[in-house]
C-alpha cells in the first residue's frame, strides 16, 4: 500500500515543506492542502506549496488517503473538528506536532474510528509561515512515527514508506517515550536558550548593545534558537509538560553541580564535564546530524 493523495492541513514550515517534497520526491501523488489563515493560502498558491489550495477544510481532505496536520500542537483539535466530516473512512491521519501523547489522545477524541497514526519529523528552522518551507527540509532527518496500540499495521509501512520517500530516516515508538527523549534534546535546550536571551536582555550591569556586540562569544547560538516561532513553543511547553518537568529537575540538579564546581574551584570537575560534551558533539557531526562548519552549514536556511 502506498498513499495516492495526501492533503496538509497547515502550510506553513512544515506544511509547506511536506508538500513542495512531496512534488520532487513522488512526483505521482497529488496533494491538496488547506491553511487557516487566506494570507497563508494565497502565499502558498504562489509557492506551490500543494497542487490545489482550498478555502474549505472539508474540500482538502475530500478523497484524501493520508492527511497531515501541520498545525501547532495547540490547534490540532480545531484543525481535527473541522475535517472530520469530510475524511474518507479509510484514510490515514497523521500530524507533525512535537509533542506525542496529547495530541494522540486529542486526535482519537476528535475523530473516533479513524486510523490516527501521529508522527514528527525532527526537523525544523526557527522560521514559520508559508516562505519558510523546502523540499529537502526532511532530508537526512530523523522521523518518529508512534503508532498507537492496535494501528494497522500496513497503514504504518505506508506512512513510514512515505516519510522515507521524502528522504526521512524513521523509527516507531511510543508516544510517551518520545516526549521524554524530546524533552531533553529539544525542548529543554529551546527552553534554555529563551532563559539566557531573556535573562541577557534584562541585565542592567551589561548594556544591551554589549551582549549584541560580543555575541560571537556564545550567545549569538542561543539566539537563534530563541527566536523560534513562540506559538509552536508555548504549545509544547503546555503539551509535554511532565516530560518536559522531569528533565528541566535533572538539568537543575546538574547545573546546581556545576555552580559548586565553580565556586569550590573544582577544575578537574569542569574539565570532564566539558571534554564528555565535546565528544557528543563530534558524534552528532559524524552521524551526518550537524555540520562542523562555524555556521553549521546551514547557509541560506539559517
Ligand atoms: P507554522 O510555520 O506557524 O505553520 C503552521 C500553520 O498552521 C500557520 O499558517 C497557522 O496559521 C496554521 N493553522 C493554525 N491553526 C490552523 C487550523 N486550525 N487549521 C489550519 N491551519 C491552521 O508552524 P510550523 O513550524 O510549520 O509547525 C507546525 C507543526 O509542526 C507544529 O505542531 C510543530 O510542533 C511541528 N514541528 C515544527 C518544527 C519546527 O522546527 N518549526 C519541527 C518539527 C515539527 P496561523 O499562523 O494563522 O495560526
Amino acid at each position: 500500500m502506498s498513499f495516492q493523495r495526501v492533503a496538509i492541513i497547515g502550510l506553513g514550515l512544515i506544511g509547506g515543506s511536506v508538500g513542495l517534497a512531496v512534488r520532487d520526491d513522488l512526483p505521482g501523488v497529488t496533494t491538496s492542502g488547506y491553511d487557516i489563515d487566506p494570507k497563508v493560502r494565497a502565499r502558498a498558491r504562489q509557492r506551490g506549496l500543494a497542487q490545489v489550495i482550498h478555502d474549505d477544510p472539508g474540500e482538502a481532505v475530500r478523497g484524501a488517503d493520508l492527511v497531515i496536520l501541520c498545525v501547532p500542537v495547540g490547534a490540532m483539535r480545531d484543525a481535527a473538528a473541522a475535517i472530520a466530516a469530510d475524511l474518507s473512512p479509510d484514510c490515514v491521519v497523521s500530524d507533525v506536532g512535537s509533542s506525542k501523547r496529547t495530541i494522540t489522545d486529542t486526535l482519537t477524541d476528535a475523530l473516533p474510528g479513524f486510523e490516527i497514526i501521529p508522527a514528527h519529523p525532527v526537523a525544523g528552522t526557527e522560521n514559520s509561515g508559508p516562505d519558510a518551507g523546502f523540499s529537502t527540509l526532511f532530508h537526512q532527518r530523523w522521523c518518529i512515527v508512534t503508532p498507537p496500540a492496535g494501528a494497522n499495521k500496513t497503514k504504518v509501512a505506508a506512512l513510514v514508506d512515505f516519510w522515507e520517500s521524502l528522504g526521512a530516516m524513521v523509527e516507531c515508538m511510543d508516544a510517551d517515550h518520545h516526549d521524554r527523549v524530546l524533552a531533553v534534546t529539544s525542548h529543554i535546550p529551546h527552553l534554555i536558550a529563551y532563559t539566557i536571551v531573556g535573562t541577557a536582555s534584562d541585565l542592567e550591569q551589561v548594556t544591551r548593545s554589549e551582549v549584541i556586540k560580543y555575541s560571537a562569544g556564545g550567545f549569538r547560538d542561543f539566539t537563534r534558537i530563541a527566536s523560534s516561532d513562540p506559538t509552536m513553543w508555548r504549545d509544547v511547553f503546555l503539551n509535554n509538560k511532565d516530560a518536559v518537568l522531569e528533565m528541566l529537575d535533572t538539568f537543575l540538579t546538574d547545573l546546581a553541580l556545576m555552580r559548586e564546581a565553580i565556586k569550590a574551584g573544582d577544575g578537574e570537575m569542569m574539565f570532564d564535564t566539558f571534554s564528555r560534551t565535546r565528544a557528543i558533539r563530534r558524534s552528532i557531526v559524524a552521524l551526518g546530524q550537524d555540520d562542523a562548519r562555524a555556521d553549521f552549514g546551514r547557509g541560506d536556511h539559517d
